[in-house]
């Protein structure tokens, strides 16, 4: 292992340690979802992952499994009057862009793949609002692929500490497949939406509190508590 890697594997150790309660939570939440994912058909995943975008993950769980309850298949989903389906999704905030999202991921899921979730990330990233987290999300849990799901925090906390030098969330992900060892591609963003929730905040983090303080370059970090 490269020095870097190893620095790398050393930040991410102390972070699990630091996060190590907390995480109990997360690993159960994983848990749920691998379970939910092996329940769920990779539509449903889909589904769940499109109505979770700036949603809370108890909010996005209450409404997929009202939606499933009417409708579990692309075909289903389209037989919904759109003002019912918006009616169903209210809750989870941007019911209008989520809805028509959804109708559209469905309509084309039917039309290009014969009704089935496509396996790849390019056939994936080609269906409209699909991006790449959504894409990384279904192949991960749905279809058992090796990726790393970045998300804001994923893509501003590497950025911060130095490992990384990237524009948007695309570049990050390409970034930390070279620098990052497998073993944690699976984990990085559980531990990394946790500790950004907590401690590398977006705004003002708690650099003073952060257990990881000495090997941050803190960079564009221009206020910390
Ligand atoms: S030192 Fe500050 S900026 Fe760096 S990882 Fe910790 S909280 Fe984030």
């Amino acid at each position: 292992m490269q020095t870097k890697e190893k620095e790398i594997s050393k930040t991410i150790e102390i972070l699990k340690e630091f996060l190590k309660e907390e995480r109990k939570t997360t690993l159960n939440r994983e848990a749920k979802d691998r379970k939910d994912s092996k329940r769920f058909t990779p539509y449903q995943t889909l589904i769940s992952c499109l109505l979770s975008l700036r949603a809370k993950d108890e909010v996005t769980e209450k409404i997929s499994e009202n939606l499933f309850k009417i409708a579990k298949t692309p075909e289903e989903i389209l037989k919904i009057e759109e003002r019912e389906l918006k009616k169903i999704i209210f809750s989870s905030g941007h019911y209008n862009k989520k809805a028509e999202a959804i109708r559209h991921v469905s309509k084309e899921i039917i039309e290009k793949y014969n009704s089935k979730v496509p396996q790849t990330r390019d056939e994936l990233l080609s269906i409209k609002h699909i991006g790449p987290k959504t894409a990384n999300i279904v192949l991960a849990f749905s279809f058992n692929k090796q990726v790393i799901p970045v998300d804001t925090h994923v893509h501003r906390i590497p950025n911060r500490l130095g490992w990384i030098k990237t524009k948007n969330p695309e570049q990050t992900e390409k970034e930390l497949e070279k620098i990052l060892p497998k073993e944690y591609w699976s984990e990085i963003n559980g531990v990394l939406v946790l500790f950004g929730k907590r401690i590398c905040l977006p705004i003002s983090p708690l650099c003073s509190k952060c257990p990881i303080n000495r090997y941050c370059k803190k960079v564009g970090v221009k206020t910390s508590r």
